[in-house]
């Protein structure tokens, strides 16, 4: 099974997000990691090959140079290669210009049978790009993924939200995306970490994809942010005296704020 992971570079999760005057992340501004539930993608891909023999997992990226050490991570995870897209001319791409660009250069990679995303991005949260790309490429989307089974052209995942499981089946070839519960990622061993510096990382242009720049970047995004505001920082909240009453004031305070 050739297997393809959707992994992206995003600010630490700890770290003070900015955004600079043209509406797009300040990436400059803080540390970078892999993103925290793409380590899952790779951890489902990982399994997957693992239970099917001759499986190769592939990582492919959408982003500047220095998105290369969230490669490097995956790749002492234990996947096999990674494609780069890696063009100035992407910057400040919109997530419908992102799911176009990473669907032409799934393209790159021959015989696809999988693309494992995750449900959302801890940057940009839209949670659209794995459905878009399974649109572009016409294949079916099977999302939010708690566990992933494949039985020979057949996959049929268990799929999480709030409102319950519901099980999906399809054929291959697909896009699914993980969410943060289907499993606990491995750590890096020294063994992998050393591999991985040898491993082939493809870094690939427009036109190696056969992308238009014109269809790209912040110039071309069809939409864009264009003001935001750091969230009010939590307020302390309030403070009931029981003076036999305690019950009933947070009966009054539960109403007043809508929860009952
Ligand atoms: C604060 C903020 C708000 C934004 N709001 C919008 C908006 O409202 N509308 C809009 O169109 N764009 C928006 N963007 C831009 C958008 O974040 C980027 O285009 C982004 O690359 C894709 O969207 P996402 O982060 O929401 O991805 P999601 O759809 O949340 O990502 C889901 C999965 O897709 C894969 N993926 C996403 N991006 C990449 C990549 N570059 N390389 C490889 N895999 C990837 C990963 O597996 C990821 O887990 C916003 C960006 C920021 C920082």
């Amino acid at each position: 099974m050739n297997i393809v992971v959707l992994v992206k570079q995003v600010p630490d999760t700890y770290s003070e997000r900015k955004l600079r005057s043209d509406g797009t992340l300040d990436r400059d501004a803080t540390d970078s990691v892999l993103d925290e539930i793409n380590e899952r993608a790779v951890e489902a891909a990982l399994q997957l090959k693992e239970a099917h023999d001759g499986s190769e997992v592939t990582v492919l990226t959408m982003g500047p140079d220095r998105a290369t050490d969230a490669i490097r991570k995956a790749l002492s995870m234990g996947a096999d290669k990674a494609v780069h897209l890696s063009d100035e001319a992407l910057a400040g791409s919109c997530a419908v210009q992102t799911a176009r660009a990473l669907a032409k250069a799934i393209g790159t990679v021959e015989g696809v049978d999988l693309v494992v995303a995750g449900n959302e991005a801890s940057d940009g949260r839209g949670g659209a790009v794995p459905a878009m790309v399974a649109d572009v490429l016409g294949l079916p989307a099977l999302t939010h993924a708690r566990e992933i089974t494949v039985d020979g052209s057949s996959i049929t995942v268990k799929r999480e939200t709030d409102d319950g499981v519901t099980i999906l089946t399809a054929e291959l070839p697909a896009v699914v995306s993980v969410g943060e519960k289907i499993n606990e990622p491995r750590y890096p061993s020294f063994k992998g970490i050393m591999a991985a510096k040898k491993k082939p990382v493809a870094t690939i242009g427009l036109a190696d994809a056969g992308i238009d720049a014109s269809e790209v970047g912040l110039a071309a995004a069809l939409s864009t942010v264009t003001s935001s505001q750091p969230k009010p920082p939590k307020s302390a909240g309030e403070k009931v005296e029981d003076e036999g009453d305690g019950g009933s004031k947070i009966a009054a305070y539960l109403v007043s704020q809508k929860l009952i």
